[in-house]
């Protein structure tokens, strides 16, 4: 040893072994690998080493041999200075090998030198464990009082109401929630006088029983009518868990959240969700359909029920996707919507439109109406397309038959004003001429010569046809003057024309075939004209060398009549079907066959008139087929 703490009693006479060996403690002096380089007599009188064996002997060998490494590294890290001290409670082998709890003390003697000592006092505990029991009693007591602060703390930090039940309902405990006082004294008293109704308290009786049965945590929801207005209702969810100890539940630990918030929102969104499905209803019943582009899900396409009905598409069978409902859009409008669509896609937040589309089930042509809305994501990314559509091919029609109403008005004025100067301005001028060219044939007969009464002949007769073309200029204007329609027995009708046409008749030997015809709400005067001039036609374009055979015929069509003319004439090459129903359209001189081109005109102005249509097929060389449609 270097240098001793108590070498300065060294001049009263008393050397430093001889102070040591009568210290009243054991006392040891260490190198760093444990060995013990001296000790004092208390030492070898404690551990009951003998002093012979002392040189070299390691403290290490009286301790287990698990913990010598442990120990020998505790030493060498823990004590770095003379003020380092280091406690180690370890089981000592003692004399006769019996094991006794030791405490060592062990302190560095030389921190300046590179040769480690220790200083080490060795003290039995075995007697002091009654005193070890009460530190750990005490210790465990601290331990419980700060898990118990800890538990508080958190306990009065959160808002639920927290409560520890007996198992009688009686509150041992009830939490603060952030730091409010509690009204009155819970603490005592029984649960079931705070739980407000019966329905309450039955719960709860039930939730206890179920927690002592199951011995797991049970919950449900509770509602408390307060008498202060500015509570109000409020609502509760109520979790009970069971305290187990020494396996039996000795009471419970209640947690009450305020859920009236949660509840009211959840009211209000029943309230919404019920308001919804009314006008989703209301919706169904209207028939408009709605339907859903998923563009960011990879364009998928939902529709409702009632797009389906419009589209004619049964349930399930529509293929929900994009390209399948361009496929059913019209043809002619089928660019144009993919188009509108895209536009709308990229650059519109709502979008108004109308096209055509052909109905799956029948093939029919419809219009719908559509509005479509686009979502879009916060860099502006639309990520779908909902919408309504609707059916409006009857408004469509509607519109279009007002048009054609608003240009068959237009038309008639401007024929009534051309009627009105073909009677007056034309006919004065040409009557005069006639007057004229009868007063130079009377007064210069004998002077004229040949060619000059040829012309005056051709003048007259050209003047004459003038006047007839006039005529049947006033005639087609007069049509639909007539205002009442009147019970019209067709078969009368077509004898009375049959009659009539008597001359042309036997001249040509056609023969006339009539069906069943119906009786019919008609103006009485113009169906007539109608009949006689396509029997009058079908006789005159006939073929030089065939009896003309001339079919008339009716079909009901359940919302129409269909009439048909059939003969077996010259016929029609098909790029003038449309055009011989126009005023003064013929398709031959007056050589080949006498007529003014106004017939037909008068033909479809009349069935017009009765809101029908009129069409012709015809194949050139064999015959024509004149089909009039009459509504019911
Ligand atoms: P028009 O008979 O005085 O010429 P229409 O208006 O009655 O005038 O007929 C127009 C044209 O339609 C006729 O010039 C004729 O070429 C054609 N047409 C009408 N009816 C028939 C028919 N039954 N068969 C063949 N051609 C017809």
């Amino acid at each position: 040893m270097e240098s001793s703490t108590i070498g300065s009693l060294a001049k009263y006479g008393f050397s430093d072994s001889y102070m040591l060996d009568h210290l009243p403690v054991a006392v040891c002096v260490l190198n760093q690998v444990g060995e013990i380089q001296e000790a004092n007599r208390e030492f070898l009188q404690i551990t009951d080493i003998p002093s012979v064996e002392l040189p070299g002997l390691s403290i290490l060998a009286y301790v287990d041999e698990a913990e010598q490494d442990r120990i020998l590294t505790e030493i060498n890290q823990e004590c770095i200075s003379t003020s380092d001290q280091l406690k180690i409670r370890i089981q000592f082998r003692l004399t006769y090998n019996s094991l006794s709890s030791v405490l060592l003390r062990i302190r560095l003697l030389t921190p300046e030198s590179e040769l480690k000592y220790y200083l080490c006092t060795l003290e039995k505990t075995d007697d002091i464990i009654p005193d070890l029991e009460k530190w750990e009693k005490k210790r465990i007591k601290e331990q419980l009082i700060e898990s118990e602060a800890r538990f508080r703390s958190i306990a009065e930090a959160i808002t639920p109401r927290i409560f520890h039940l007996d198992l009688d309902g009686i509150i041992t405990y009830a939490n603060r929630p952030n730091g409010r006082l509690i009204k009155g004294d819970f603490i005592g008293t029984s649960i079931y006088q705070f739980l407000g109704n019966e329905t309450n308290t039955k719960k709860l009786k039930s939730a206890i029983s179920a927690c002592i049965a199951k011995r797991q945590a049970m919950s449900f929801q509770a509602n408390h009518q307060f008498e202060d207005p500015d509570v109000g209702m409020r609502y509760y969810l109520i979790q009970l868990s069971p305290v187990v100890a020494n396996d039996a539940v000795t009471g419970f630990a209640m947690i009450r959240t305020d859920i009236t918030s949660i509840k009211t929102v959840q009211q209000e969104l029943e309230k919404a969700n019920a308001k919804l499905s009314s006008i989703v209803s209301g919706i169904d019943a209207t028939g408009i359909g709605v339907f859903e582009w998923d563009i960011a899900g990879g364009d998928k396409v939902i529709w409702d029920g009632n797009t389906h009905n419009i589209f004619g598409v049964a349930r399930g069978e529509f293929d929900g996707t994009k390209k399948g409902f361009e496929k059913m859009i019209y043809p002619e409008d089928s660019e144009s919507v993919t188009l509108e669509i895209d536009f709308a896609a990229k650059h519109l937040q709502q979008q108004n439109t109308s096209h055509r589309i052909i109905r799956a089930d029948t093939g029919e042509v419809r219009w719908v109406s559509t509005r479509r809305i686009i979502t879009r994501n916060e860099e502006g990314i639309p990520i779908s397309m909902t919408g309504v559509l609707w059916d409006i091919t009857d408004e469509k029609e509607k519109e279009e038959l007002k048009l054609q109403a608003a240009l068959l008005t237009n038309q008639n004025r401007e024929l009534k004003e051309f009627t009105y100067i073909a009677s007056h301005d034309l006919q004065s001028p040409l009557r005069t001429l006639s007057n004229y060219v009868e007063l130079l044939e009377e007064d210069n007969d004998s002077h004229l010569g040949e060619d000059a009464k040829w012309y005056l002949s051709v003048i007259k007769s050209s003047t004459v046809r003038m006047k007839d073309l006039i005529q049947d200029l006033l005639t087609y204007s007069r049509i639909g003057r007539q205002r009442d329609k009147v019970e019209v027995n067709l078969q009368v009708i077509l004898e009375g024309v049959i009659n009539d046409l008597n001359l042309e008749i036997t001249n040509s030997g056609a023969r006339i075939e009539v069906g069943a015809l119906p009786t019919l709400s008609l103006y009485e005067t113009e169906i007539r004209l109608l009949f006689q001039n396509l029997l009058s036609n079908s006789i005159k374009y006939r073929k030089p060398d065939a009896t003309p055979i001339i079919l008339v015929e009716a079909k009901d069509d359940q919302n129409s009549w269909s009439i048909t003319i059939r003969d077996n004439g010259i016929g029609i090459e098909s790029q003038y079907f449309e055009k011989i129903f126009m005023v003064f359209q013929r398709l031959h001189d007056q050589t080949e066959f006498e007529g003014n081109g106004i017939g037909l005109a008068h033909c479809r102005k009349i069935v017009q008139l009765h809101g029908g249509t009129i069409s012709v097929d015809s194949e050139v060389g064999v015959g024509s087929v004149f089909s009039i449609k009459l509504p019911k």
